[in-house]
């Protein structure tokens, strides 16, 4: 699944290598999935799209805009798979849920792993919907800053016992984060999935909030994770360091065995000795 990090990569590559590309003909899709949230019809959808210019990108969590002008907006949400730029229309994927044929010969197709919504709106009534609505500062925000983040932790604690992995990851407190980043920030900041916020003090919190940023963009700064692709179909950089294939290995700080667990809906890799 992308993530805030991999979408800030990809909106930038969009905005240097898909502006002002014009839209000669968009195909919804050619092949079903069931987790493909779409909100128009195919035949709508094409005709919509159809001579219209690319424009800006609009990052929002894990929910990405692209401005197709006048008057319309594209939003990538929530997904995991791939978005491509095919410099020609022969490298175009078999399968796609999503294809946009340039005027230049160029295309753009998107395929969806395991779920993803593709949706058109007109510009401005996509912050209507759900998820996208009255959405929190995300890591990329200047809003997010360490008196913000404090004060966000203060106010989940008062309402009762909450995870750390659940702060990162649940009811969008942190829009733009999923399970993979918070691996990596949980570890970093030596705290135990399970750990209850509500027992974190000021230097824990402080901690927490620069390594969330710092993960973030060292993502960012990487090319996205390693196991994700970007707009050229080059994998990213960052190598995680807690995951699937880490359990059982020596932890990289430590050399504790580093763990699984099946907690709040997916596994969590952890380092039973760092993290308290
Ligand atoms: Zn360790």
């Amino acid at each position: 699944m992308f993530e805030i990090s991999e979408l800030k990569v990809i909106a930038e590559q969009m905005e240097c290598s898909l502006q002002g590309k014009v839209i000669a003909s968009g195909v919804m899709g050619n092949s079903p999935h069931k987790f493909v949230w779409y909100n128009r019809k195919g035949e709508e959808y094409a005709s919509l799209v159809k001579g219209k210019r690319i424009g800006a990108t609009h990052l929002m969590g894990r929910w990405l805009g692209l401005d197709l002008e006048p008057g319309y907006r594209f939003v990538f949400g929530e997904m995991g798979g791939k978005i491509l730029l095919h410099p020609e229309a022969g490298e175009i994927p078999k399968k796609y849920h999503l294809l946009l044929n340039f005027t230049d010969g160029t295309a753009l197709s998107v395929v969806i792993g395991l779920w993803g919504g593709l949706e058109l709106y007109e510009a401005g009534e996509e912050l209507k919907r759900d998820y996208i609505r009255d959405m929190a500062p995300t890591p990329l925000d200047p809003a997010f800053s360490r008196e913000y983040f404090m004060e966000l932790v203060q106010k989940a604690a008062q309402k009762g016992k909450r995870s750390v992995k659940s702060l990162l990851t649940q009811e969008q407190t942190l829009p733009g984060l999923g399970n993979s980043v918070a691996q990596e920030i949980m570890f970093r900041a030596r705290l135990n999935p399970k750990r209850n916020i509500q027992e974190l003090g000021e230097p824990e919190l402080l901690l927490l909030h620069d390594i969330i940023l710092q993960v973030v963009n060292e993502i960012i700064a990487k090319g996205g994770r390693s196991d994700e692709m970007d707009l050229y179909g080059k994998a990213g950089g960052y190598q995680r360091l807690m995951h699937s294939k880490a359990v059982g290995k020596p932890c990289p700080a430590c050399g504790t065995a580093v763990q699984s667990m099946q907690y709040l809906g997916g596994a969590c890799y952890f380092c039973p000795s760092c993290q308290k």
